[in-house]
């Protein structure tokens, strides 16, 4: 497939991708758009000049200010809008060919949470990272604790607090238990964390006491962003018994601002690790159910250069998002088109793939040093977290940009 439009080499955004977010310029206001190259079509703006006539839905969801509304018409229309977007950016004759207003540059653009989201739920699904947090916190020979190969583990996050890439966070207060104290104090975080992993978009409802099987569980998810679970390790160690993780992680979430449709990365489909032992039977799962997606972290001091500290893939993940869906939907529990399901932090099995500073630092007794000299256990006040992450095969690629974040101080 080629397009008429100028991409640069190596962009995430290639004529396979195809991504949906929410934009505005200083010009019009909050509207849905595809991102291709370094520049953004306007897709109502594209629905004016006809190219979705036949299709048959209301074309102004393109008008909403979150994609709610367009992911609800269902894959059979927004399969069909994507592919007539690339047919359209293939074909040299096209109407939205010489149309100077329907191409904006994502410079010139400002991107906003592309979803509502009504719930959201964290998964705890690499081994790797559930093996290095129980070696660090109970027992190096006998990490996992006895349900982990039998349940995809999960709680129930907060969705208020999930902010689009290029927000602001501020260190949040809160208690924590000191060395040699017997009672908390109330004080800034000194432990602020990342958790690198990807979030997938429900896009399409399930009822109240309805189960999702693993077969049909990729029917509703509509695509993917990156995920950075910002962690308070200092809050999350003295509240997190015995209901699991509160205000520790609830003061931010921040996630890319393009949703890639799980269409787009189904040539980078593979197999998944060996499950032993066997799970339970509403668990299996046949085929390719893993996905290929290389995934980056970088610190970016203030005033200096970003240095790379993880690289990671989303294809190591020992649980895999059908099996999330199947296991989170067995007790009835329903689902809405907006709600997010992150992945749990994506660690490898080498150190510089932990996908975590906790992991990186390995409990802040070993520095991460920065290409500028200084090093790190944690994140430090005026720090950018920056997490990217693309498939490649075959000359093809499709990426989601990036979820950039800066750790301001406590207020
Ligand atoms: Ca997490």
């Amino acid at each position: 497939m080629e397009t008429w439009i100028d991409i640069p080499k190596n962009s995430d955004f290639s004529i396979h991708n195809i991504p949906f977010g929410i934009f505005s310029t200083k010009d019009s206001k909050k509207r849905v758009g595809t991102a291709i190259g370094d520049m953004i079509l306007d897709l109502k703006l594209s629905s004016d000049l006809g190219v979705f006539d036949n299709l048959n839905f209301d074309f102004n969801v393109f008008e909403n200010e979150h994609l709610n509304d367009f992911i609800s018409l269902g894959k059979s229309i927004t399969n069909n809008v994507r592919l007539i977007i690339q047919k359209e950016l293939s074909d040299s004759s096209s109407a939205l060919k010489n149309q100077s207003n329907l191409l904006i540059k994502q410079t010139d653009a400002e991107m906003h949470l592309p979803l509502k989201i009504g719930d959201y739920t964290d998964f705890y699904s690499s081994i790797e990272h559930a093996t290095n947090i129980g070696s660090m916190f109970r027992d190096p020979s006998n990490p996992l604790l006895p349900n982990w190969k039998h349940i995809p583990v999960g709680y129930h996050g907060r969705a208020s607090s999930i902010i689009v890439s290029g927000k602001n966070i501020n260190r949040p207060k809160g208690q924590v238990l000191l060395p040699n104290q017997e009672t908390p104090s109330f004080q800034a975080s000194e432990k602020i964390d990342f958790e690198l992993e990807m979030g997938f978009v429900i896009g399409k409802k399930s009822n109240l006491g309805e189960s999702i099987s693993t077969s049909e569980a990729e029917d509703y998810i509509f695509g993917k962003v990156l995920f950075n679970d910002w962690s308070a390790r200092d809050i999350q160690k003295w509240e997190y018994v015995p209901l699991g993780p509160f205000l520790g992680k609830s003061f931010a979430s921040s996630i890319s601002p393009w949703v890639v449709p799980l269409e787009a990365l189904d040539s980078f489909r593979v197999e998944g690790p060996d499950q032993n032992p066997k799970v339970l039977s509403y668990l299996e799962c046949k085929g390719l159910n893993n996905y290929e997606i290389n995934l980056e972290v970088a610190i970016e001091p203030d005033n200096s250069n970003e240095s790379a500290v993880c690289s990671s893939n989303f294809k190591y993940m020992y649980w895999n998002m059908s099996q999330q869906l199947a296991h989170h939907t067995i007790n009835g529990c329903n689902l809405n088109v907006g709600d997010l399901m992150a992945s749990g932090t994506v660690s490898g099995k080498e150190k510089g793939s932990y996908g975590s500073m906790l992991e990186l630092s390995w409990g802040g007794k070993k520095p991460v040093i920065l290409d500028d000299g200084n090093s790190r256990v944690f994140i430090n006040d005026n720090d950018t977290v920056i997490m990217r992450g693309y498939c490649e095969k075959n000359g093809k690629r499709v990426g989601f940009g990036e979820v950039r974040t800066k750790l301001l101080g406590s207020k």
